[in-house]
C-alpha cells in the first residue's frame, strides 16, 4: 500500500462535495488539515472532521476577510477551546487588502495572544507581502514552547526563511511555488524537518483543473528535485514531520 500523504492547507468547505472530499481524504489516507475562512464554517468543519484518522478542521479568520469580518473575532475566540488547528490566519498587504493591514495586524496579534495563552495549537499562516511582519508578531506574541507556526505559501526572502526557521516555524509548500530558480534555491535550503506538503485547493490549479488533495504526491517529487535527493526521504520525513504535529 502507499504511503500516506500530507495536504496541510486544504479548503475542503470550498469544494462543492465538502463532504465527500472529508471521505475521499479518509480513505486515500491524506493527512489533511482543512482550513476555514470564517468561525462561522467552524462547527460544520469539526463534525465532519472529527470522526475521520486523517482530517483535521482548522478555525480560521482569514486576513482578506478581516476588513469586513472583524467582529467574528469574538466568535473565533468562543470556539477556540474546540480546536487544535489554527488557520486560516495571518496578514496580507497585497493591493487588495493593503488598507485592512493596520486591523489585520491587530487581529492576528490577538490570534496569537490567545494561542499562546492556550498552548498546544497549530497554527496555518498567510503572510502575502508580509512574512516580516508576521515573524515579528510571532517571535513577539507565540513563543515555539507555546504554539506551531506552519507559513503556508511563504514567499518570503532567503533571510525570512532563515530567520522562520530560528523562530521554530513549518512551512507547507505547494506545487505553484516552484516557477522560479529562486523560489526553488529557497526551498532546498530549508530544513527538511521542517518541511510538509499543501494544496491550498480549490485555489490551485493543477494542469486545468481544481487541484484536489491527492495532487500532492507531484509536490514531494518536486521537492526532492530542488534538493538533488530522493523523492522516497522527502515522502517519508514529509509524513513524519505531518505525524508529529498532527497525533
Ligand atoms: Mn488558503
Amino acid at each position: 500500500m502507499a504511503k500516506p500523504l500530507v495536504d496541510f492547507h486544504c479548503h475542503l468547505d470550498l469544494y462543492p462535495d465538502f463532504s465527500a472530499l472529508v471521505e475521499e481524504c479518509e480513505a486515500q489516507r491524506i493527512y489533511t488539515v482543512g482550513v476555514t475562512t470564517t468561525p462561522r464554517a467552524w462547527p460544520r468543519n469539526h463534525s465532519l472532521a472529527s470522526p475521520t484518522r486523517y482530517v483535521r478542521a482548522a478555525l480560521g479568520l482569514h486576513p482578506q476577510l478581516v476588513s469586513e469580518q472583524a467582529s467574528e473575532l469574538t466568535l473565533w475566540e468562543e470556539y477556540l477551546p474546540q480546536a487544535r488547528f489554527v488557520g486560516e490566519v495571518g496578514l496580507d498587504a497585497g493591493p487588495r487588502f493593503f488598507r485592512s493591514l493596520q486591523l489585520q495586524k491587530e487581529v492576528f496579534e490577538r490570534i496569537l495572544r490567545q494561542c499562546a495563552q492556550a498552548g498546544g495549537k497549530i497554527l496555518s499562516v498567510h503572510s502575502v507581502r508580509s512574512a516580516k511582519a508576521v515573524l515579528d508578531l510571532v517571535e513577539k506574541h507565540l513563543p515555539a514552547d507555546r504554539g506551531r507556526v506552519v507559513l503556508h505559501w511563504f514567499a518570503g526572502s532567503a533571510s525570512d526563511a532563515r530567520r522562520a526557521v530560528l523562530l521554530g516555524c513549518y512551512f507547507s509548500l505547494n506545487a505553484q511555488m516552484f516557477q522560479t530558480d529562486a523560489q526553488r534555491q529557497l526551498i532546498a535550503a530549508l530544513p527538511l524537518d521542517r518541511i510538509l506538503t499543501e494544496s491550498d485547493g480549490p485555489f490551485t490549479k493543477t494542469g486545468a483543473r481544481v487541484t484536489r488533495p491527492g495532487d500532492v504526491a507531484r509536490v514531494g517529487g518536486m521537492i526532492a528535485r530542488a534538493r538533488g535527493c530522493d523523492a522516497n526521504e522527502v515522502a517519508v520525513t514529509i509524513l513524519s514531520n505531518a505525524k508529529a504535529l498532527i497525533t
